[in-house]
């Protein structure tokens, strides 16, 4: 059995745009909306989802970037929701996060050397003495060199930067790391580098991710379990292998037969979804794929399925099941 490090339960996360004259909330931005997740010790759980379908705030929000609206995150075992904000950030050194921008996320006027210290000085992890020789050894984990310790993060490529910001990251010995969209912001050569990079570290550490991506092609080879989500809420959960051979919701369905194949004979026609993702201001009513939903029935316009369990270890959100 599986020991779970984080329990998410009932996440939401609402943005109000715009209040009346007594300042109640008239326009309300459901980014996150009642999202359940579990996380085990050591395993790699993928999120997937388009552009705006909530996946990096669920993501922030584990990192104590934003605070929830409503929900718990337990975290081995302690609600981080209900501590006040001191104690709260005790946790936050063992929830990292590796940005999607890794020249936006690094300060340009450090070297990077002084980039991967700051974290340990900052929170006392290392007699000053001893931070160098954990600085390089960090270098050394991410593929970069001891010499390279001086250089500053415009002089590096987009692939070196993210090494940077994964060595950064490692820093203070997380336990859990957001990784989101790791790899979108690189050339596709590079990808598969990092990637593997990143699937070796959690090897080498024991690390436990929660990788974030818009497509289901990136997270196959690294994670061991896929939640699939759409406009805020989570659609479908499986572990990888089942969700990738047997995926009950349509929009999985869709999302899986966009990833290019390289034999002619496993080609599988592709889902082409109409329209846009609805925006999270106006959810649909019911479902909120129904409004592209090729399998849509009447019911689906009335009701909001509930994610339920239909096989092993596999959840959907759907009237088919
Ligand atoms: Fe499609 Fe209906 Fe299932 Fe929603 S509930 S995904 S609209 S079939």
């Amino acid at each position: 059995m599986s020991e779970v490090l984080m329990d998410v339960q009932n996440l939401a996360k609402h943005f109000v745009i715009d209040t009346d004259f007594l300042g109640r909330p008239v326009t309300v931005l459901k980014a996150v909306d009642n999202v359940s997740l579990s996380i085990n010790k050591g395993e790699a759980f993928g999120l997937v989802g388009e552009s705006g379908c909530g996946k990096t705030t669920l993501g922030k929000i584990l990192v104590n970037l934003y605070k929830p609206t409503t929900g718990k995150i337990i975290f081995e075992g302690k609600d981080l929701t209900a501590l006040d904000e001191e104690r709260r950030r005790s946790y936050c050194k063992d929830i990292q996060m590796i940005f999607q921008d890794p020249y936006a996320s690094l300060n340009p006027k450090m070297s990077i050397g002084d980039i991967i210290a700051e974290p340990i000085i900052i929170n006392r992890l290392l007699p000053k003495s001893q931070v160098e020789e954990r600085v390089i050894f960090l270098l050394n984990c991410v593929g970069l060199a001891r010499h390279q310790r001086n250089r500053y993060p415009h002089e590096f490529s987009g692939g070196q930067r993210q090494r940077v910001g994964i060595a950064r990251a490692l820093a203070v010995e997380p336990k859990l790391i957001v990784c989101d969209e790791p790899v979108s912001a690189l050339d596709v050569s590079i990808q598969a580098q990092v990637l593997n990079l990143l699937g070796d570290l959690k090897e080498e550490f024991g690390l436990t991710y929660l990788f974030i991506a818009h497509g289901l092609n990136v997270i196959k080879h690294i994670s061991d379990r896929v939640g699939v989500m759409y406009l805020g809420k989570l659609v479908e959960i499986a572990p990888k292998r089942e969700l990738y051979a047997n995926p009950l919701h349509p929009y999985t369905q869709a999302l899986l037969s966009a990833i290019p194949v390289i034999n002619p004979e496993n080609k599988k026609e592709r889902i082409i979804l109409e329209g846009d993702v609805p925006s999270p201001i106006n959810t649909p009513k019911g479902c909120r794929f129904s409004s592209r939903c090729f399998k849509e029935m009447d019911q689906c316009k009335l009701n909001e399925p509930a994610i339920k369990e239909v096989f092993p270890d596999h959840f959907v959100a759907c009237h088919l099941f």
